[in-house]
């Protein structure tokens, strides 16, 4: 098994000017690519210790590793799909509203909580929205790339504020960031899709 780094659905300056060429590229081809990469070489260790090779392997330390970088390719890949160059008007789906409206009585309630999350995360981390098993939706927030994940929970919608998402572009100011985020880049048909799917 081997992870490999997804191509962007969309141009490097697509997103601008809400999120930059620059920060883009940064963050696929050196982030993200570093989470692939760090991915394969723990299931590598992984490999040898199965086959006698590296029979010290710190098994504890190695599967952390794997948690964190296989998380963190899940979520940027995620993350990549359910953005959009800004601009496009928004279409209502029926399904997205009847999800939102059932889990959270309305579209403005759902958007206040998914963006107070996305401020409220300490640190590196992500606010991610979950479709649960019993078919709602449910907004967390992830630590870094991995802690805090709920098993059977499916994410439809995650917002990446670590600083190298943001920083080049908007400095401290992650609050900016993700009020434009929010409002100007979400596919919401993708996001659609991934609930229903779930
Ligand atoms: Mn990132």
């Amino acid at each position: 098994m081997k992870y490999e780094l997804p191509q962007l659905p969309y141009a490097y300056d697509a997103l601008a000017p809400i999120i930059s060429k620059e920060v883009m590229a940064l963050h696929h081809d050196k982030h993200h690519a570093a989470y692939v990469a760090g991915a394969n070489t723990a299931l590598e260790k992984l490999e040898k210790n199965r086959a006698g090779e590296l029979p010290d392997l710190d098994l504890k330390a190695t599967l952390r590793d794997l948690s964190f970088h296989v998380s963190g390719h899940l979520l940027h890949e995620l993350f990549w799909q359910i953005m959009q160059p800004p601009g496009k008007e928004y279409t209502p789906i029926q399904s997205l509203e009847d999800a939102v409206t059932k889990s959270f009585g309305g579209y403005e309630q759902m958007q206040k909580q998914f963006i107070g999350v996305a401020k409220a995360v300490e640190g590196s981390g992500w606010a991610v929205m979950y479709a649960t098993p019993t078919k709602e939706l449910l907004i967390m927030t992830i630590e870094k790339h991995n802690l805090n994940h709920l098993p059977g929970y499916h994410p439809v919608l995650a917002l990446d504020v670590w600083e190298h998402a943001y920083y080049l572009d908007y400095k401290n100011d992650r609050g900016t960031y993700v009020d434009k985020w929010f409002t100007e880049l979400i596919n919401w048909e993708e996001v659609a899709e991934r609930i229903e799917a779930a």
